[in-house]
């Protein structure tokens, strides 16, 4: 395979980029730009525009994911699908997401460019609601897309002020007709900063993640009892915040126990009722997350968890359940996408890694009706989730061009 030498042009990448991270500021210098709120439909406003600008035509489907399509040759062939998401955590920062949707434009304006023409159509595709900030749970247009998640479940989902995604949508003008899913797909890319340091500490600018470490999550619930704060003798408390408090650290120890095998384990979430000065508290629910590169090693840490919960049961005095679960990770990317990325950088005289994602994605579930691959780029000190979060073009640029060389190849066929 020998690429032709056009390029991405850098600084409209960038100028796109930096023109998104206006929209919807943090209140510490980076984003919030929570899915469906007026900022984000700010963005997508600005986002149509811009794929109109370059020629394609734009469809919303129902769950308000924006499909811009570049015409092929054969119009009847399944589309080349490249993407991510606009929308933001709630301090967030303005490359996580943005950067795959919008290095899937400027693949396209580069095509435009330069007149080149693909067999297959080329469509930018920007999935609703992916962070899950404000309606969980996250990644949930690609789940609805890819067939994993009904589509009136997802609709029905609520916001903590009790708004519905389906609601939301409308009010943003974002309640598309396009039917969900039952479209064939040749394959899909996705760019995405690595959130994570291993790109910038090895001085690599491609990461060619060839899959996903194993992830498991749970919702557990404690029950005590509600009672005064002081009159109440200690062995006669059942604080739903105290067995809440011996579950989370016993979550930590056990990601701490695996942390030499790059292991992970942590409870990012509580909710706690009454919550109130004065009364001890007889709910509480922790949602707790375990990853590790090992499908036995993650397995390993929640087994270690469950032996854990009779001792904080009895040193809290309260009832602990687990009440729900879920887990991904063991979705597979397509090994002639993953070759064919790797291949291109090295095409490209660009240096690579294989490096497994540690986060979850829409392209996870899209790995059920397409060929998938990802490609990752550097991020400062790996910092993202955080409205310090920041990348600069020297970063992004050599991984949209090997986007642009593989959606290309890949559109030829
Ligand atoms: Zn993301």
């Amino acid at each position: 395979m020998k690429p032709s030498n056009i390029r991405i042009d850098d600084k409209r990448y960038w100028d796109s980029l930096m023109q998104s991270a206006k929209i919807g500021p943090g209140s510490q210098g980076g984003m919030s730009r929570l899915a469906l709120s007026d900022s984000d439909k700010e963005m997508r406003d600005l986002f149509v525009r811009w794929c109109k600008d370059a020629g394609c035509a734009v469809a919303i489907d129902r769950m308000g994911s924006i499909f811009a399509r570049r015409k092929g040759s054969d119009d009847s062939l399944p589309p080349v699908l490249v993407g991510s998401h606009l929308d933001t955590q709630i301090h967030g920062g303005p490359f996580d997401g943005c950067a795959g949707v919008l290095a899937g434009l400027e693949v396209i304006r580069t095509l435009n460019d330069h007149g080149v023409q693909t067999l297959r159509p080329i469509e930018v595709v920007n999935w609703s609601n992916e962070e899950g900030a404000r309606f969980t749970p996250a990644m949930m247009a690609s789940a609805v897309f890819a067939g994993v998640t009904p589509l009136d479940w997802a609709l029905a989902r609520k916001d903590k002020d009790g708004i519905a995604f389906g609601d939301a949508l409308k009010a943003i003008g974002y309640d598309g007709s396009t039917p969900m899913g039952g479209r064939k797909l040749d394959s899909y890319f996705e760019l995405h900063i690595e959130q994570g340091p291993q790109l910038e500490e090895k001085g690599i600018p491609v990461g060619v993640v060839t899959g996903s470490f194993s992830i498991r999550g749970m919702n557990i619930r404690v029950g005590g009892e509600n009672a005064h704060v002081g009159p109440t003798p200690m062995d006669r408390r059942r604080n739903a915040l105290v067995g809440a408090a011996h579950l989370i650290v016993a979550v930590n120890e056990i990601g701490w126990g695996e942390h030499q095998a790059r292991g992970k384990a942590t409870s990012a979430r509580i909710e706690v009722l009454p919550n109130l000065f004065g009364i001890l508290p007889h709910h509480a629910q922790v949602t707790c997350d375990f990853r590790h590169p090992e499908v036995e090693g993650v397995e390993r840490m929640v087994r270690a968890l469950e032996a854990r919960l009779p001792e904080i049961r009895h040193r809290s005095g309260c009832d602990v359940e687990i009440v729900e679960r879920w887990q991904y990770g063991s979705e597979a990317f397509s090994r002639a996408c993953i070759d064919l990325v790797r291949d291109t950088a090295k095409a490209l005289g660009i240096p690579s890694m294989d490096i497994l994602s540690e986060a979850g994605h829409d392209a996870f579930h899209i790995t059920h009706v397409a060929p998938v691959a990802m490609i990752f780029t550097p991020c400062e000190k790996g910092i993202s989730h955080n409205e310090k979060e920041w990348s600069k073009i020297e970063d992004l640029a050599p991984a949209a061009n090997v986007l642009l060389h593989a959606v290309l190849a890949r559109a030829s066929r």
